[in-house]
Order: structure tokens, then C-alpha cells, then sequence
């Protein structure tokens, strides 16, 4: 699932050196990529190639059911995230990461480097259903941005 699509032109990223006109944050909940960490290399066609994931499918319950097939698409602004952090999980791209559970040390698949933070994406998502059932779920993406690899993996309250 796409769950966000970053525009790599914006200065405040810091994503140029990628020469990619977007960046998309992909996870999955109804899969096993949702148990461990995902690694993707982008692509100059958009497309991305798959370097590190789970196999296999979840119950089809997970991670509850009548599970939507996609969420309503919707626009988004950055803003700067305030100097306090809310009591909850909230949708974060750059800057200090704010994460529940620690941010794990990530390697790239390709160069071993460290990956740095990239975003956070809480629970809520557009229309009446969230992406995972549960408001304490942050998915969280790293970039090593001399490869164009993101990694995925979530943590939980
Ligand atoms: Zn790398």
C-alpha cells in the first residue's frame, strides 16, 4: 500500500540527490512485510525493486477485518512538527524523529551504512477506518539516499 507520496523537488527534504521526482512510503498490513523490516530500492521509472521482505500472508483477519482495499487518496502540506510533542503518534516526514518504542539502527541492504530517519506514519488515515486498528502504531521509514533504498518496519504500543 502507498501510504504516502513524498515530492522529492521539495528543498526541505533534502531528497535531490535521489534525481527522483517522488518518493513513495510502501507497507503492508495484510502481508508478512508487516513483521519485519522491508527494504526497497526506488526506481527512475517509479517503480521500485523489492531487496528485503517476509513472505507469506497474514490471517484474514489481520490486522482486523473487512480490512478496506484501498483508503481515500488525499493531499497534504508539511508543516513544522511543534517543539512539544502530542500525547499520540502522529504523521511526521523529516526532522527529529518522534517514535514511540526508539528508532531502530537500520542498515542499508546495499552499502551496510546507517539509513537515516525518513517519516513516521501514525494510525489515523483518510476516511473512517485506520491503517492498522490500533492508535499506538507508528510505520516507520528510513532512506539511505546514496542507494535509493527505504526501509519499512513498524512498532507498537
Ligand atoms: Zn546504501
Amino acid at each position: 500500500m502507498r501510504m504516502m507520496s513524498l515530492d522529492a523537488s521539495d528543498e526541505r527534504l533534502g531528497l535531490a540527490a535521489l534525481r527522483l521526482s517522488r518518493v513513495p512510503l510502501l507497507f503492508c498490513w495484510q502481508c508478512n512485510i508487516a513483521q519485519d523490516v522491508t527494504q526497497y530500492r526506488l526506481r527512475s521509472d517509479g517503480g521500485i525493486e523489492l531487496l528485503r521482505f517476509k513472505r507469506g500472508t497474514q490471517g484474514p483477519d489481520f490486522p482486523y477485518s473487512d480490512y478496506p482495499v484501498f483508503f481515500p487518496e488525499a493531499r497534504f502540506e508539511l508543516r513544522a512538527v511543534p517543539q512539544a510533542p502530542a500525547g499520540s503518534a502522529r504523521h511526521q516526514v523529516g526532522g527529529r524523529p518522534f517514535v514511540l518504542q526508539g528508532l531502530r539502527d537500520i542498515r542499508c541492504k546495499v552499502c551496510r551504512r546507517k539509513m537515516r530517519f525518513l517519516a513516521s506514519i501514525a494510525d489515523n488515515a483518510t476516511g473512517k477506518r485506520t491503517f492498522a486498528g490500533n492508535s499506538g502504531v507508528q510505520t516507520l521509514f528510513h532512506l539511505c539516499l546514496e542507494d535509493g533504498v527505504v526501509a519499512s518496519y513498524h512498532e507498537c504500543d
